[in-house]
């Protein structure tokens, strides 16, 4: 790669984490996971670390924070407040230790103290005090510079407005961080992602008054600039501060030596799910401030100090209950509710199970310690017991043999192509005289990829079903607006509107509709293909299996699963009575064949962001129907990048730079003719 092409990709990743900072920092509302921001960060520093010619102001291993906001007077901090360097790992350890050790000039023997503090995930804050009395509050900000939030600050009980202790420095700025309890934050999880974003959010409201309202809570660490202090060790300062009044960590510890780190960061991790302050870590500072002061700082953290962070994608938890979840094809799904915990910035309370196969082979129980996994999109899971955790009063769960829902025998099907039993078990009614399977259809009868009906999500599908306004498809068609209009969080305007998505979806292409039916095994491309078969919805509802199913079988892609799954469907009589009422209410349109010279023909495209009124999958049916082609990411073999509201950023910008061409949905309608 030229020199020219690293710098430019160097830069857009630094342009990227900073517009991440400003969301996490600022607006308390990250855009990413720890995960990605983490993964970006190394991208960059390995890249800093390759080629010596790549040097930024902004890079992350130079900056703190982000700038103080405007919404804030700013304030300059007497002495800088700093971000801490992380380790990952026993080797990330050692080595910080060895730099330590060559640094002092020490031999490898030479024993060194640490103080480890688990680190809370709030947000820090620099309390200073004047002849004792509390003056000012700033945030870090940039680390130069902080927003002073001091009448904030002063809402927080835990922070001490008078100290009048005899050997309480003279002045003295005292920092730590503010946050908010896990039980405090289940009042807030509808608004913040996790307990920092809370926190920060709170403290950083323009209104004290505002602040006030919120449960915050102060625990202290460390200082900044200071006249009279007259503490020589890190352990004893902590011990000092219990005097003078402030809160402390009652986990921190005096420890010698990396392996005996090592067992306090295990047995600090197992706590984790029942403390009740969110810790993302532990932070190991030498001890001695004399030996602090010789090793000093590096641009934007302290020498003398390190964060053991525990994984952004794993974490130990308790199992509090095992729920069964039924879904829209009658599958039982085992989901475990767990302890919260904090996984790389989100906070996990459940982790799916799987199947009873997963339960039996990992012996998964009620009030078993588990290792959590999630890590990407993925959902979380268990990843393993702790065996040796397990109460000897613990039993082996028993997997439901009738359905919670319905109380139908639950079943295990038998694969005719693989021999072998299912791992999922059913409720073996299947239809919509189970209550759970019923609601579950409802759901994805409106979901974005079938009909798509704005405003009526799935909260609203299991009010609308349990005050009987709806139990079948057909239903959704003839609401009683009347009695919705008098529903609570319902009015004339948004009954309208309700209305008018409801109507305009009653156009709908066959493919969609019979992908909206939810047959087994038949998604988004399998209805397509069928489409393309029956062409016309009365063909379709007429089905037979003496007739079709050989014909059926004959379609690339459709096989025998897929077919037994089409007759048993079609053999029930609700469905066959939902068909024929659907009939009456929708305008189904016959399936058209793909023009081969149509508008889009050899082009490609992709869309990110949010469209109006439509849906990925009608843009990628509009695409094929006109002989264009959909791709998944930005490469030089796409033509045109379709952009809606809140697009990926990085998608953009890379697309700009490979000259492609960047669209609206307004533009991309305009290629098919079908707006003026
Ligand atoms: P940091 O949070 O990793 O460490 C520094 C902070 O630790 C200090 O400012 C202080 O607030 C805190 N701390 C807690 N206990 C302490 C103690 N006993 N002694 C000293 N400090 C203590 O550093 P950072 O640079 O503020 O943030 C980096 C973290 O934030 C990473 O985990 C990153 O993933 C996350 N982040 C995420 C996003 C996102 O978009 N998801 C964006 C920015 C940062």
């Amino acid at each position: 790669m030229s020199k020219n092409k690293i710098e430019t990709q160097y830069r857009e990743k630094i342009k990227l984490l900073n517009f991440y900072n400003k969301f996490y920092y600022e607006k308390s509302s990250p855009k990413v996971s720890d995960e990605i921001y983490d993964k970006l960060k190394k991208e960059i520093l390995l890249l800093e670390n390759k080629f010596n010619f790549l040097k930024s102001k902004d890079s992350p291993s130079k900056i703190v924070g982000y700038k103080p906001s405007k919404n804030f007077k700013k304030k300059k901090h007497k002495i800088p407040m700093l971000s801490l360097s992380n380790a990952f790992s026993e080797d990330d350890l050692v080595n910080f230790e060895k730099r330590i050790i060559n640094y002092l000039s020490e031999n490898k023997n030479f024993e060194i103290f640490y103080s480890a503090e688990p680190k809370i995930d709030g947000i820090s804050a620099s309390l200073t005090y004047k002849k004792g009395k509390f003056i000012t509050g700033l945030s870090r900000g940039d680390g130069k510079e902080g927003e002073d939030i001091t009448q904030n600050l002063i809402t927080i009980v835990d922070i001490p407005k008078q100290i009048k202790s005899k050997d309480f420095p003279e002045e003295i700025d005292i920092r730590g961080e503010v946050f908010i309890g896990n039980k405090d934050f289940k009042k807030f999880k509808e608004k913040f992602a996790n307990p920092r974003n809370a926190a920060s959010g709170s403290l950083r409201q323009k209104n004290p008054e505002e602040t006030k309202k919120i449960p915050l809570k102060f625990i202290a660490y460390a200082f900044g600039y200071q006249r009279g202090l007259n503490i020589k060790t890190q352990s004893d300062y902590l011990l000092k501060l219990r005097d003078w009044g402030f809160k402390t960590n009652p986990l921190n510890k005096l420890i010698k030596g990396i392996k005996n780190l090592l067992i306090n960061y295990d047995t600090v991790e197992k706590q984790r799910s029942n403390l009740d302050f969110d810790i993302d870590g532990i932070v190991y500072k030498i001890n001695d401030f004399s030996i602090q002061k010789r090793l000093g700082n590096v641009a934007n953290a302290p020498r003398w100090a390190i964060a053991h962070k525990f994984s952004s994608n794993k974490g130990i938890s308790e199992i509090l209950d095992i729920d069964i979840q039924i879904g829209r094809t009658g599958a039982l799904t085992p989901v475990a509710k767990i302890k919260p915990i904090n996984i790389g910035g989100v906070v996990v309370s459940n982790a799916t199970l799987h199947n009873e196969d997963e339960i039996n082979r990992k012996d998964i129980r009620i009030g078993d310690v588990v290792t959590v996994e999630r890590a990407g999109d993925v959902i979380p899971h268990i990843l393993s017991v702790d065996l040796k955790k397990r109460k000897k009063s613990s039993i082996q769960f028993t997997f439901p043999s009738k359905c919670p829902s319905c109380g139908s025998k639950t079943i295990k099907e038998f694969n005719t192509i693989t021999k072998k039993k299912d791992a999922v078990r059913r409720c073996s009614n299947e239809d919509y005289s189970c209550e759970k399977i019923s609601i579950e259809k409802l759901k994805h009868f409106v979901s974005k990829e079938a009909f798509n009906i704005d405003g009526l999500g799935k909260k609203i599908v299991e009010n609308f079903w349990k005050l009987k306004l709806i139990k079948y498809p057909q239903d959704i068609f003839k609401l009683d607006y009347e009695k919705i209009k008098k529903l609570e969080g319902w009015g004339n305007l948004s009954v309208e509107n309700l209305k008018y998505s409801i109507n305009q979806k009653k156009n709908i292409s066959l493919d969609r509709f019979i992908y909206s039916l939810g047959i087994r095994h038949i998604g988004l491309e399998n209805a397509k293909l069928l489409s393309k078969y029956f062409i016309s919805f009365q063909k379709f509802k007429t089905f037979s299996n003496v007739n079709m199913n050989d014909n059926l079988l004959n379609i690339d892609g459709i096989g025998e699963t897929q077919v037994n799954s089409i007759n048993n469907f079609f053999l029930n009589k609700i469905n066959l009575k939902i068909l024929n009422e659907l009939d009456n209410v929708l305008n189904i349109k016959n399936a058209t064949s793909v023009q081969k010279e149509g508008l889009l023909k050899n082009k490609s495209f992709l869309v990110t962001g949010k469209l109006e009124g439509i849906s990925r999958a009608e843009v990628k049916s509009l695409i094929e129907e006109n002989s264009g082609t959909s791709v998944s990411t930005v490469s030089k073999k796409l033509n045109y990048l379709i952009v809606g509201s809140k697009p990926t950023k990085r998608k953009v910008e890379y697309a700009k730079e490979l000259k492609i061409n960047v669209i609206t949905q307004k533009e991309f309608l305009k290629m098919l003719d079908k707006v003026s």
